[in-house]
């Protein structure tokens, strides 16, 4: 696709601040740590990129969907983990509230969030209900003017850290399956909220994920987010755009992955010459560079088909984040062979962009769940 002037600039804004921002000393420091860097969340939140996406009614910069693409592909171009702190805010966070919060939930929740002030996260995992969401055990019972939840949501991406989580809960104990759910605002505050141990992951370090545990936590009915019993289908509709955000990260750690491997197959000499010489790798960089262009055509464009309100926006965003995590770890293993021995030591970018690159098939749907949307939708 080619991008329009405007683009092309927001391009050249977000590479120039990755590059110049994530240096190798702050992204080592995460991997050592495994803490929230929030000093680059508070720059980050300085330039505007936590609302790239978000109405400017609410705080945000009023950016469309492959504004946000563009932003989440070079912040992970160069680190994966630092682009899914801007990530979150843009999509599982605000996404909810975005479609289908009060102006006032709009105005108390996503304003702060867009500005960086706050922290949402997305709590619809939970340890039995995993790819079929539809089985979530966690309980919502009305009582006066409130709802008491009670439950456990697993995996929770920045949990540790938030200060509200969009709970998913049953409201309705009659229905089973997808129906009878519904969606809360959880103040992370509130009394019988807790989080469970930082889970200790293979990548994306510096991000913690932990579960969240409700014991009788009493949400005012102010809370409940959209309409009653039907909090699946937005969770399907949030998910449509997050999958999009993954599929961008899938992008960009790609593209870190090829730049790695050219730069190294240029310098790396053997049997008397770089190893870009020997048609084995070549062959392999112009396979590695062709299914990138191949994954930023379908992935931008779906953006633009989002954006536009296409019918086929679901299944669009489904095959880009399909084919785009699934590309993104072809490459991610090439470019560790074409480092040889090199890439399989820590110092080298690529080791930690082939662990970085796994979550990209798993959360927010994992391939099998892509593909359930995709057939389903083509079966219909
Ligand atoms: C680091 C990390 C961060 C996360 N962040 C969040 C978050 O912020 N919020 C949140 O709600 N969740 C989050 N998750 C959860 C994530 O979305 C789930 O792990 C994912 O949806 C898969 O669920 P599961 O792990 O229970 O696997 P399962 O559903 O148990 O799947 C196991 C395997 O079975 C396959 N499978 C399952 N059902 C079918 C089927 N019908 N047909 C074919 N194959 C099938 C799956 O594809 C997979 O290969 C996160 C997970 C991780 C690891």
């Amino acid at each position: 696709m080619i991008l329009s002037e405007k683009h092309e600039m927001m391009r050249r804004l977000y590479r120039q601040f990755a590059e110049t921002e994530f240096t190798t000393e702050i992204l080592d420091a995460l991997e050592e740590t495994g803490e929230f860097n929030w000093e680059m969340h508070k720059k980050m939140s300085d330039n505007g990129f936590m609302g790239v996406k978000i109405p400017t009614e609410y705080g945000g910069q009023g950016g469309d969907s492959l504004a946000y693409v563009l932003m989440v592909e070079e912040f992970a171009r160069v680190s994966p983990v630092l682009s899914l702190y801007a990530n979150t805010s843009n999509s599982l966070g605000a996404g909810p509230l975005l479609f289908c919060g009060t102006k006032e939930q709009k105005e108390k929740y996503v304003t702060p969030v867009a500005r960086g002030e706050k922290i949402m996260v997305f709590a619809l995992t939970e340890p039995g209900a995993g790819s079929d969401a539809g089985s979530t055990l966690t309980t919502a019972v009305e009582d006066g003017d409130a709802y008491i939840l009670n439950g456990r949501k697993t995996f929770i991406s920045g949990a540790p850290f938030a200060d509200y989580a969009v709970i998913y809960a049953r409201t309705d104990m009659s229905q089973k399956g997808s129906r009878g759910l519904s969606m809360f605002i959880v103040d992370m505050k509130l009394p019988g909220v807790s989080v469970g141990k930082h889970e200790n992951k293979m990548g994306i370090i510096g991000y913690p994920t932990s579960d969240i545990i409700l014991e009788n936590v009493r949400v005012p009915k102010s809370d409940l987010l959209g309409p009653l019993h039907k909090g699946f289908s937005t969770a399907m509709k949030t998910l449509d755009g997050g999958r999009l955000g993954v599929a961008a990260q899938s992008l960009g750690i790609a593209q870190g992955c090829l730049d790695e491997s050219i730069r190294y197959a240029k310098e790396r000499k053997q049997f008397g010459r770089p190893i870009a010489n020997f048609q084995a790798i070549s062959f392999m960089l112009a396979d590695m560079a062709t299914e990138i262009e191949a994954a930023r055509e379908l992935v931008y464009n779906t953006a633009v088909m989002k954006d536009a309100g296409s019918p086929e926006s679901a299944k669009r965003c489904a095959m880009s984040k399909l084919f785009a995590s699934e590309m993104c770890n072809r490459i991610a293993y090439k470019a560790v062979q074409i480092h040889g021995g090199y890439g399989y030591i820590k110092e080298y970018k690529v080791e930690r962009f082939y662990r970085d690159a796994r979550i990209t098939t798993l959360y927010e749907g994992t391939s099998q769940v892509q593909q359930m949307v995709i057939s389903g939708n083509i079966l219909r």
